[in-house]
């Protein structure tokens, strides 16, 4: 089987090193993708670091990936040599269910085979996009609009579907009130996307360190949540709460702030269970909701949004040799906004 050059963590929590990793031998309806960012997602450290229980190793994680194609199978219909791609967290599902035939290919009755930290239909371990290169079926690729910078286009593979789903699931748009909580990769995606449907945004971070950066990426106001007293002051304002937090947080305290059926819509995924009075969410006939990345055709959908809005994540390029550095930053909430990997440095 071919190879490519990429960063493994061997084992749990470990540091990184480079390492020749397979990539699989074309199929009929692959497209092999010259990778040329990757996109460092606080789930990727969750999985590094086995914070959702047991994971496969040596590891290449990355599900945030822009490229280009340099390479398609006999039956690629979509793309062709030279098309900038991206590849998001899944990379197939059984394209016969309910789910798959819908779009929602994350509901896969079979089980979506996800990008990294997975295995295909056929057993084998999938690789991430912490790489030179990777080999994706064409329907698992989403094309990258030229208005949009390959690096900047990296993340919303992830973090930009992932906020954008909710988002429209819960139709966000003109006078809508959101909050977001947590400003990180998925949060400042989730103001962005929010502002450019038409909301009135609030960003509900833990301090002012990311105050003029909220403001300058559309929202109304940036609300320090340290102090939990000021909470009081948003009761009843808000028709949806996305909560991007990677932590514990006191989601009850966050439910008050609902207009009556409004939603408080979790995308972060800390490992611990929640406590939730019953009165939060009977009081004003309230919904806690959860959302999961988002479907193929709505990516599509998303990037063509972003094109059109002049939207791209707000980056920081690292060289491969930063990635642990970085990681010890995204859990500090010390990353503007995404750390992007140029993955030319990587071996
Ligand atoms: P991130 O860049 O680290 O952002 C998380 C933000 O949460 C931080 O910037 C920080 O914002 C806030 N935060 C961090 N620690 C906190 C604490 N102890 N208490 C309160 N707030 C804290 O992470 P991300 O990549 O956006 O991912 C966020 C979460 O979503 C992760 O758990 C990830 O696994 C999950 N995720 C879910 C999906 C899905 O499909 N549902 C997809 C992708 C990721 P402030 O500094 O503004 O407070
Ligand atoms: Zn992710
Ligand atoms: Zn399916």
């Amino acid at each position: 089987m071919p190879t490519t050059t990429a960063l493994q963590a061997p084992t749990a929590g470990a540091p990184f090193e480079v390492a020749e990793v397979p990539v699989r031998d074309l199929r009929d309806d692959d497209v092999l993708i010259d990778v040329k960012y990757a996109g460092i997602c606080h789930s990727d450290i969750h999985q590094v670091r086995e914070e959702w229980g047991s994971a496969i190793f040596p590891m290449t994680p990355g599900h945030e990936i822009a490229g280009v194609v340099s390479a398609v199978g006999g039956g690629v219909t979509r793309y062709k040599v030279g098309d900038r791609v991206g590849v998001g967290c899944m990379v197939d599902s059984c394209r016969e269910c309910e789910h798959c035939k819908d779009g929602q290919e994350q509901f896969c009755l079979k089980g979506a085979v996800m990008t990294y930290n997975g295995r295909g239909y056929d057993g084998e371990e999938t690789k991430g996009g912490y790489s030179r290169r990777v080999a994706v079926a064409e329907r698992f690729a989403c094309s990258i609009p030229d208005g949009i910078g390959l690096d900047e286009a990296a993340p919303l593979l992830c973090a930009g579907i992932t906020t954008w789903s909710p988002l429209k699931r819960w139709g966000v748009g003109s006078g809508s009130k959101v909050a977001v909580v947590g400003m990180g990769g998925l949060g400042h995606m989730g103001v962005k996307l929010a502002v450019a449907l038409g909301a009135e945004v609030t960003v509900l971070s833990r301090t002012d360190a990311k105050a003029d950066d909220s403001r300058r990426l559309g929202a109304v106001a940036h609300v320090a949540t340290a102090d939990s007293a000021v909470l009081e002051d948003f009761r009843g304002s808000f028709d949806m709460i996305l909560n991007t937090v990677s932590a514990d947080l006191d989601v009850a305290q966050y439910l008050d702030l609902l207009k009556p059926l409004g939603a408080f819509v979790n995308v972060g995924m800390p490992a611990s269970a929640w406590t939730i009075p019953p009165g939060s969410v009977v009081g004003g006939s309230r919904v806690v909701a959860g959302s999961n990345i988002g479907g193929i055709p709505a990516t599509q959908e998303m990037l063509d949004f972003c094109a059109a809005n002049g939207i791209g994540a707000t980056i920081e390029t690292i060289d491969a040799d930063q990635v642990d550095a970085a990681y010890e930053r995204v859990v500090a909430g010390d990353v503007r906004y995404r750390f992007v990997i140029d993955t030319a440095t990587i071996g």
